[in-house]
């Protein structure tokens, strides 16, 4: 039978990617659970929107009841869960969301699906999973060399990345306190089409089509290692389906970049794709740093790709170019999101935390 899955935010960058693979690849029946925050954009799921397979309800996390009526009623049996808020800069601005989305929010959702998982009778149970969708930044910042392994400690530095850490370790305790069937993936930054433009690199090539300054932080030495959204949403159906129950696996895209490096690869490919008198790197200026400023993050993938056999497909250079035509060719998407909400504007430069109402 076919299976029958909830995606929590799937109205978001990466949840929308996994929601339409999902539809197009699988013959599940996939209901996107999604509060629709400021980061969720409904248009990127037009393609699945008439879908007899798909299905949006909108709804918070941490709202119990709401979770767990939803639960009762699509008897899932997988539970993925993306919903977060999301953004580093903002949890300087204003963490409390993140503590109540992140946190408490991943509480409620654990709880619920506990209580569906005990109500399910022995055959469905043994096939049940709750997958937690998690980030690279609870290991903290590395120097130089090294990579972040499944059992690197954390030490999250961020309000965001102490969020999802709190998480991960919330996920960890209902699997070996409970028995919640769990999977978890920490995965490294996400990039590619339909990316909500207060990320760095639909950032910087909105602002370089638009003729703006490109606010790098700092010196812009910064290293990331940046994966393919698809390719990540490939990564979380293989956990999902045939990661060992309780375990964690690292994702990432074997593609480290400075900041500096990344913004220069995208002038070039707006250079080549959409020229200006003057080259885009003559825009580029720098900034103050974000406040605490994790250095670098690398991910070791030996687990998962010698477990479970998946690797990238896209390199840097692909992924990169294919995103910056996905935006020159999808303008309506994104100038909505600039009329409504968001106009790229600077976030989290306040050192200390605004005292919140
Ligand atoms: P996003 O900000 O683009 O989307 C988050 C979605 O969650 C939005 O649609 C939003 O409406 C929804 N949401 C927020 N609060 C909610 C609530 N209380 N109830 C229900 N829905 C809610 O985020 P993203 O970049 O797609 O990230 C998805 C997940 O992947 C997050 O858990 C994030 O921590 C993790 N992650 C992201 C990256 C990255 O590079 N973007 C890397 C690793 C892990």
């Amino acid at each position: 039978m076919a299976k029958r899955i909830i995606v929590t935010g799937g109205a978001g960058f990466i949840g929308s990617a996994v929601v339409r693979q999902l539809v197009a690849e699988t013959d599940w029946h996939v209901v996107n659970l999604d509060k629709l925050t400021y980061a969720a954009n409904l248009s990127s799921l037009d393609a699945v929107a008439r879908d007899p397979r798909y299905r949006f309800v909108q709804a918070d996390i941490g709202d119990a009841k709401a979770v767990g009526e939803l639960l009762a009623d699509v008897k899932p049996d997988y539970v993925m869960h993306l919903a977060a808020e999301s953004h580093v800069d903002r949890s300087i601005d204003a963490p409390a969301d993140f503590i109540e989305t992140n946190i408490v929010g991943t509480y409620v959702l654990l709880q619920e699906s506990l209580r569906y998982f005990r109500g399910l009778d022995a055959d469905a149970q043994r096939g049940f999973r709750f997958h937690h969708v998690s980030t690279d930044e609870v290991f903290g910042s590395l120097g130089p060399e090294g990579k972040f392994t499944e059992t690197t400690p954390y030490s999250p530095r961020s309000p965001y990345s102490a969020s999802k850490a709190s998480s991960d370790h919330l996920v960890h305790a209902w699997h070996h306190t409970f028995g919640l069937p769990v999977v978890i993936t920490n995965c490294s930054n996400n990039y590619g089409p339909f990316q909500f433009p207060e990320k760095l690199i639909p950032l910087m090539i909105l602002k370089g089509l638009a003729g703006d300054k490109l606010p790098v932080y700092g010196k812009g030495d910064n290293v990331r290692d940046w994966l393919y959204v698809d390719d990540h949403a490939r990564a979380l159906r293989v956990v999902l389906e045939r990661g060992r129950l309780g375990e964690t696996y690292n994702i990432g895209g074997e593609s480290e970049r400075t900041n500096l490096e990344v913004v220069h690869a995208l002038c070039d490919l707006l250079d080549a794709h959409a020229p200006k008198a003057a080259s885009h790197r003559s825009l580029i200026h720098s900034v103050a740093d974000r406040p605490g400023h994790d250095f670098r993050y690398a991910m070791d993938i030996s687990k998962i790709s010698s477990e479970l056999g998946w690797r990238p497909r896209e390199t840097f250079t692909s992924g990169l170019e294919s995103t910056v035509k996905w935006y020159l060719e999808n303008v309506a998407w994104w100038r909505s999101i600039q009329d409504k909400s968001y106009r790229g504007q600077r976030l989290g430069l306040e050192p200390q935390a605004k005292q919140e109402g």
